[in-house]
């Protein structure tokens, strides 16, 4: 590849495919390079989020939604559940279709795209990241950027070629599995999490509906305690006890950073989005919205960039102050929250989830569950405050 472009996007999950979007239109020349042959697959996610999050950054069409959820069930170890109810709380999307979806339109905005192109290394100007290397169809190429965005997943490799220190603890990710189940029986429009350190210790386990007799079942383990038994052993005990008799459609295991974001998340020439940021709500380990926010935001500071002419990390950091105004103190605070809830026992889970449950009907809401939490647990209710102010602050615009 001889041309040069003014933004190379490593990896089009949706990270990299809203990065390739904003920046593209923002004027940018844009190259998105995808390692897989195909967008979108395969697919490692449960693809569960909240409603608000997605309409917050764009319009899903039907074909993006598997399953609209309007309650959820959160279940203690002794079976206690907490039932939330409220119309389009949130979906479990189709990630192939939507993926696929995203990708369409960072084209649409002007952007290449070149899926089977494995990038291997970075090239490096006068100490600028000035484009990458690829392999494609068994040949080897080079492309010249003035900005590599890279959002290359969980198991990124662009941020450490760059000198960044992008290494986990293992408190702070969570091996994960997910089966697709069919023939079971689940309430079609209704998401359940178990928590419970007997059935995923220092993480949740989820039941998200797909469709009639079909749902993406997965948990994930804090990797504390992933030397003691794999999650595999605990979602095929789960599995051979609350649904005997179904049958294993899928299998997809992995890692999710379950960590603060980095803290370099530029340097001369490169960005780094979505996963390979860590941009992860620490609490719930959900990555799809925090990711798309993360790459727009990337996407939007290279087109100014490239427009100034100045791809130094002082300029790029604009990114990385917007990523903290808009999620990324948050996070920090949710990481917190994460660190307390992770040492609950079950007996405290179950305690807080009778007291939640007791709750009379004009009071059952995630707010009436949270202060109950905060009236059993008030180590946490500093945390909480600054959580929700962030969220309400957002929320009016005042950010
Ligand atoms: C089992 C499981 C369940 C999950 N469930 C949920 C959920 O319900 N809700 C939620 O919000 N999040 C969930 N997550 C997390 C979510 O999937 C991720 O946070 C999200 O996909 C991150 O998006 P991304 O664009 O940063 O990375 P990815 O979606 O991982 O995309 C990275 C892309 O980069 C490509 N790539 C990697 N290396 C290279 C290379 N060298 N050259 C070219 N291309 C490359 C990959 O092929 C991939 O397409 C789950 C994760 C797992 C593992």
């Amino acid at each position: 590849m001889n041309e040069g472009f003014d933004v190379i996007v490593v990896g089009a999950g949706p990270a990299g495919s809203f990065a390739a979007r904003y920046a593209a239109e923002g004027g940018a020349s844009v190259l998105l390079l995808e390692k897989d042959r195909d967008i979108g697959v395969p697919v490692r996610c449960a693809e569960g989020v909240g409603a608000d999050g997605l309409r917050s950054l764009m319009e899903p069409r039907p074909q993006h939604i598997q399953t609209r959820i309007d309650s959820v069930n959160l279940i203690s170890a002794n079976g206690t559940t907490v039932h939330f109810s409220g119309e389009e709380m949130g979906y479990v999307l189709n990630r192939k279709i939507f993926d696929h979806y995203l990708a369409e339109q960072a084209a649409l905005a002007g952007a290449e795209i070149r899926t089977r192109a494995n990038v291997d290394g970075l090239l490096f100007q006068n100490g600028f990241v000035g484009g990458v290397s690829f392999m494609s169809m068994g040949k080897r190429y080079e492309a010249k950027s003035k900005i590599v965005i890279g959002s290359d997943g969980v198991e990124s490799r662009i941020g450490r070629w760059a000198g960044i220190r992008t290494q986990l603890k293992l408190k702070d990710f969570e091996s994960v599995i997910q089966y697709i189940l069919v023939d079971i029986d689940v309430e079609p429009n209704t998401c359940d999490f178990y928590f419970s350190q007997d059935y995923s210790p220092g993480g949740y386990l989820w039941v998200f509906p797909r469709g009639e007799g079909i749902a993406n079942v997965g948990l994930g383990i804090s990797g504390t305690h992933s030397r003691e038994a794999s999650a595999k052993s605990y979602l095929d005990r789960f599995v051979v006890n609350r649904y005997p008799g179904s049958k294993i459609l899928n299998m997809t295991m992995g890692c999710v950073p379950c960590a603060k974001t980095l803290k370099q998340i530029v340097t001369p020439g490169l960005m780094l989005a979505g996963d390979a940021a860590r941009q992860v709500n620490p609490l719930s380990g959900g990555g799809i919205i925090s990711g798309m926010i993360g790459g727009k935001l990337a996407g939007i500071v290279a087109a100014k960039a490239v427009g100034a002419g100045d791809f130094s990390a002082e300029f790029l950091s604009e990114y990385e102050r917007q990523w903290y105004k808009a999620e990324g103190n948050t996070h920090n605070v949710l990481y917190r929250l994460k660190e307390t809830v992770s040492r609950f026992t079950d007996e405290d889970l179950n305690n807080i989830a009778e007291a939640a449950s007791n709750l009379p009907e004009s009071r059952k809401s995630v707010a009436g569950f949270i202060k109950t939490v905060l009236l059993q647990h008030p180590q946490l209710i500093k945390d909480a405050m600054l959580v929700f102010k962030d969220v309400i602050k957002q929320n009016l615009g005042m950010g």
